[in-house]
């Protein structure tokens, strides 16, 4: 259910101070996934919403790959991985956007799904929600339509949820 989901997204998830950088409240989903249980919870869970209403998953690199393999399984459709830049060979779109300190660049191989399919946006943490963005703009550039975002976690007061709403649905499993 989504309240065993919840717990385990509270309890599972480690909260690391001064990660990778002084000041950061890093949360670290790798106890999560290590715990086959869990896991398998918080992946249903997260498409709980959108269930029918997606034909891909796409996985934020690089936590959210792993989510989304799983949901991709258990409902029956397949991954697109938004990714890094210059990890992607071929023709990409690519989408920048502002991090705190400096820049950070998105890529997504386009026509690999029919235009106008519905794709979930799936990440592990929903922050300033500047990396959603991104990849919400990618998708819609390549055709798609964007079905909703889910995450583990939503960090609150960074503006994330205020962010994205009214453009997509956003589904959280927990906040913080
Ligand atoms: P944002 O674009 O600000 O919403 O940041 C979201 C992205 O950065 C996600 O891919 C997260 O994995 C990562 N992220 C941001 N803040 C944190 C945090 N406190 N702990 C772990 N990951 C984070």
């Amino acid at each position: 259910t989504v309240t065993d989901a919840s717990s385990f997204v509270d309890s599972k998830i480690a909260v690391v101070p001064d990660f990778p950088k002084p000041g950061i409240l890093f949360r670290d989903v790798t106890p999560l996934f290590s715990d086959a249980d869990a896991f398998a919870t918080v992946t249903t869970a997260l498409s709980e919403p959108f269930d029918g209403g997606f034909v891909a998953v796409a996985g934020i690199e690089a936590r959210g790959f792993a989510l989304a393999g799983g949901i991709a399984i258990e409902q029956g459709v397949g991954v697109l991985t938004v990714r890094k830049a210059g990890k992607l060979p071929g023709e990409v779109l690519s989408e920048s956007y502002a991090l705190e300190y400096g820049e950070a660049t998105l890529e997504l191989r386009p026509n690999q799904i029919p235009a106008g399919s519905s794709v979930l946006i799936v990440d592990d943490v929903l922050a300033t929600g500047g990396t959603v963005e991104a990849t919400i703009t990618l998708l819609e550039r390549a055709g798609y339509v964007v079905a909703g975002v889910a995450v583990l976690l939503e960090l609150d007061g960074l503006g994330g949820r205020a962010r994205l709403e009214g453009r997509v649905p956003v589904h959280a499993l927990s906040s913080a």
